[in-house]
């Protein structure tokens, strides 16, 4: 009994009860682990901040319980796009972090699949059917960008820039895009 129930307060730790995705806490180690990694054996990292749009809007307008839902539906949307060394979690309230491992050439076409699967399909809730779209703001660990704090900076500057932009859109930080 004892272990299990420390299996179970081990998993509360990490996951977050909603989306059931790694929780901030966890995803901030997963990237710190995956820094280490790439710089230690040259890998490539992309690293994407995404925020669903508008979302203030689809509580206000459904209700919150409505709202929890389409966060259910889009964090399993967005998973279900990513291969099993890829890593997404939740990062804050409808904000989720991605580590993608990719091949620098690959990473745009990780990403844009991601926006197509939350985009592509309006989300059901009941009787309630509503567009959901998200942006990203992508960075990739290399010259410039080498530790935790310059590629969440980086990241979060694009994905600004994405908001900015007409929402619903990936935004590469400048040097992160595949020459
Ligand atoms: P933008 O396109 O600029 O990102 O607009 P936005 O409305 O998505 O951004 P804003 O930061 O104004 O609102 C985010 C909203 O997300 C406000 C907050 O109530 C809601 N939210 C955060 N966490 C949860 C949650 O767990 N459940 C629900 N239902 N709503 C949440
Ligand atoms: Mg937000
Ligand atoms: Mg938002």
């Amino acid at each position: 009994e004892a272990v299990e129930i420390r299996a179970q307060l081990a998993h509360q730790a990490n996951y977050d009860t909603l989306t059931g995705l790694p929780n901030r806490r966890a995803i901030m180690a997963a990237l710190d682990r995956e820094i280490d990694r790439a710089n230690r054996q040259n890998t490539p990292l992309a690293v994407g901040m995404c925020d669903i749009d508008h979302f203030k809007k689809i509580n206000d307008t459904h209700g919150h319980p409505a709202g929890d839902e389409v966060l259910r539906e889009v964090a399993r949307r967005i998973a279900s796009t990513l291969r099993t060394y890829d890593t997404c979690g939740r990062y804050g309230g409808e904000e989720f972090l991605m580590l993608i491992n990719s091949a620098e050439e690959e990473t745009p076409n990780v990403f844009e699949r991601m926006r197509h699967a939350v985009a592509a399909t309006p989300v059901t809730v009941g009787d309630v059917v509503c567009s959901v779209t998200l942006s990203c703001g992508v960075a990739v660990l290399g010259a410039e960008i080498q530790n935790s704090a310059t590629v969440l900076n980086a990241a979060d500057a694009a994905l600004y820039q994405a908001k900015d932009g007409g929402r619903n859109q990936i935004v590469f930080a400048p040097g992160s895009l595949p020459s």
